[in-house]
C-alpha cells in the first residue's frame, strides 16, 4: 500500500480511538496517531543504503515485507515497551501497526508473515511477486489503490465534519447556553 493509503488508515484509526480514549491534546495525538499509521513502513529508509551497496534495480527487488519490521510479534512488544512510558501511546503504536499490516495483507503485495517466527510463509488476499517499478504500475490499476482512495475519502471527510462540527455546532450550542 502506498503512503497515502495507510496515513488515511492512520487517521481514521486514530480518529475512533480517541473516541474511547481519554486525552487533553486531542489534535497532537490525532496528528501522532495518523504517522503512526506510517510506522513500519519506516523500515523502507534502509533502502537507500541497500541500494548504494548493490544498485537500485538489485535493492528494490528485496522484499521489506520479510522483514522483522513488518512483523506483527514486533509491534506487539514494541507496545508493550512503550505501555511503560505510556498506557495510551502503547495501545497506538500496536493498534496502527497491526492495522498498517493488515492493509498490506489486504491489497495486491506479496503479504505479511503473520506467524512469524513459527512460520515465514507470507499472507496475502491477493498475492503478488513484482516489486519496485513493475508493482507500482501493476498496482494502481488494481482495487488496492482505489480502497486507498476511498480511505483518503473518508478520512477527508471525518476531518472535514470534525472541523464543521467544532467551528459551528459546538459554537452555536455555546451561544444558546449562554442566552
Ligand atoms: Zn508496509
Amino acid at each position: 500500500m502506498f503512503p497515502i493509503g495507510h496515513l488515511s488508515a492512520g487517521y481514521l484509526f486514530a480518529y475512533f480511538f480517541l473516541k474511547c480514549a481519554n486525552v487533553e491534546d486531542r489534535k497532537l495525538w490525532l496528528g501522532v496517531g495518523t504517522f503512526l499509521g506510517l510506522l513500519p513502513d519506516s523500515d523502507c529508509l534502509a533502502y537507500p543504503f541497500l541500494a548504494a551497496y548493490m544498485g537500485w534495480d538489485r535493492a528494490v527487488r528485496i522484499s521489506h515485507h520479510a522483514w522483522i519490521t513488518h512483523t506483527p510479534l514486533f509491534y506487539v512488544l514494541l507496545g508493550l515497551l512503550v505501555v511503560i512510558y505510556s498506557k495510551k501511546l502503547g495501545c497506538l503504536v500496536t493498534g496502527e501497526s497491526l492495522l498498517h499490516l493488515l492493509c498490506d495483507s489486504v491489497v495486491p503485495e506479496d503479504g505479511i508473515m503473520w506467524l512469524f517466527p513459527l512460520s515465514y510463509q507470507k499472507f496475502s488476499l491477493c498475492p503478488s511477486d513484482l516489486h519496485g517499478w513493475a508493482w507500482i504500475s501493476f498496482y494502481v490499476h488494481t482495487y488496492g489503490f482505489a480502497l486507498e482512495l476511498a480511505l483518503l475519502a473518508l478520512a477527508l471527510s471525518i476531518r472535514w465534519l470534525d472541523l464543521y462540527v467544532h467551528k459551528h455546532i459546538k459554537r452555536d450550542v455555546r451561544l444558546l447556553s449562554e442566552a
